[in-house]
């Protein structure tokens, strides 16, 4: 979308409202019977020109871009159900995904089950005739398991659900879930479509149905819209997505095969490496293995506390998908709030950690990897 002055790289619209030539133009707008914005909450020309591209790359029918990843998810959730209805999701997920699923949809009627992501027959065994959403994450956060999205999307279309998939960690570059069933898919775009840390985004990719009847008129009068400026950084973004995650995966899979030669490291998980317990799923569904690595040290919580401490290059951040390479101890960060038995269930153990895997020289991460698992 130009302007008459024919710039080449699109153009910021920071703007919240819109003029109108008349009264009588305003009047259409609000009818909807005339084209053209009317105001930044439901829409703005950047946000769309970020919503159209990120549609294209999904190959989703359309998209709406919200003010953080989390804000997509929340939308999603409460644009669509009502009290009475249930979801059933995978328990291996973004901790802020979990907690609205378990603390905030209830107070609205909605109940739900949790199921280990990898056991298609639990997927099936928690449908309920109320159920309207299943949801997941693969790979997922930290320990990067992998759900078969063909398998649930069969189980949602046989129970009259929607398939809800958090993309976050494949980017449409490795994984387009829609390929795969599913209905609904989210990003972070906080996360690689950014990709340098700098600014909040999320988007829910959907079909024409879901936007005309639940999406649409939820952003609209609720405000989880995302910042002209923000969109523009994202979609500013896309132009170089597809270089940066070939090369987030080319250094991450470099990274994961030096730690398991490491011997304070006990296990290393990797969707591309062949020891990972899902390799094939994972080689079937996704191009590249992605950008985070996680990976278990000797000595539990002091010893995972003592590489990070020794740690130059790499900085401690539970922040991911950026070009500098971060890493976090899920236990007492971004998992703390799970209770020791939950962790257990995802293999959050003590000593694990998860490095999400920058655009540095990969000898240069190794290096520093090396001399702070010898300071250990
Ligand atoms: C970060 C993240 C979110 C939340 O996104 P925000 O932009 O931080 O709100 C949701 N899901 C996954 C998998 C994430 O990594």
């Amino acid at each position: 979308m130009r302007t008459p002055f024919q710039e080449t790289s699109e153009a910021l619209f920071l703007t919240s409202g819109y003029a109108y030539e008349a009264p009588e133009e305003a009047e259409a707008r609000f009818k909807g019977e005339a084209e053209g914005y009317q105001y930044s909450r439901f829409g703005n020309p950047t946000v769309t020109m970020f919503e159209q591209r990120m549609a294209a790359l999904e190959g989703a029918p359309v998209a709406r871009a919200t003010a953080s990843g989390m804000a997509a998810v929340t939308a999603t959730f409460l644009s669509a159900l009502r009290v009475g209805d249930h979801v059933v999701a995978a328990k291996a997920m973004f901790g802020s995904c979990r907690h609205v699923i378990e603390e905030i949809l209830p107070r609205f009627g909605i109940q739900s089950t949790l199921v280990d992501g990898g056991d298609i027959g639990q997927w099936a065994a928690a449908m309920r005739p109320g159920t309207r959403m299943l949801f997941l994450e693969t790979p997922s956060n930290p320990t990067l398991a992998i759900v078969d999205m063909k398998a649930v999307a069969k189980i949602a279309r046989d129970g009259g659900a929607r398939l809800v998939v958090d993309n976050a960690f494949a980017t449409p570059v490795l994984q387009r879930p829609m390929e795969f069933g599913a209905d609904i898919v989210i990003h972070s775009a906080t996360k690689y479509i950014d990709g340098q840390g700098r600014a909040l985004g999320g988007v829910i990719l959907c079909k024409e149905d879901f936007l005309k009847d639940h999406l649409q008129s939820f952003i609209r009068n609720t405000g989880p819209s995302i910042s002209p400026f923000n969109a523009w950084i994202h979609l500013k973004s896309l132009e170089t997505l597809d270089l940066r995650m070939r090369a987030h995966c080319e250094a991450a899979a470099t990274v994961a095969d030096f730690l398991a030669e490491q011997k304070n490291v006990t296990r290393v998980l990797y969707p591309f490496r062949p020891d990972h317990p899902q390799h094939n799923l994972a080689c079937a569904q996704m191009e590249g293995g992605g950008g985070v690595v996680a990976f278990e040290v000797r000595g539990g919580k002091a010893g995972a506390f003592k590489v990070g401490n020794a740690l130059k290059l790499i900085d401690i951040s539970n922040n991911l998908g950026d070009a500098k390479s971060l890493i976090t101890h899920p236990e007492t960060t971004t998992h703390q709030k799970l209770t020791p038995a939950a962790r257990a269930e995802l293999g959050v153990t003590s000593g694990l950690l998860r490095l999400s895997v920058g655009l540095e020289d990969p000898a240069d991460l190794c290096d520093d990897l090396a001399q702070a698992l010898a300071a250990a």
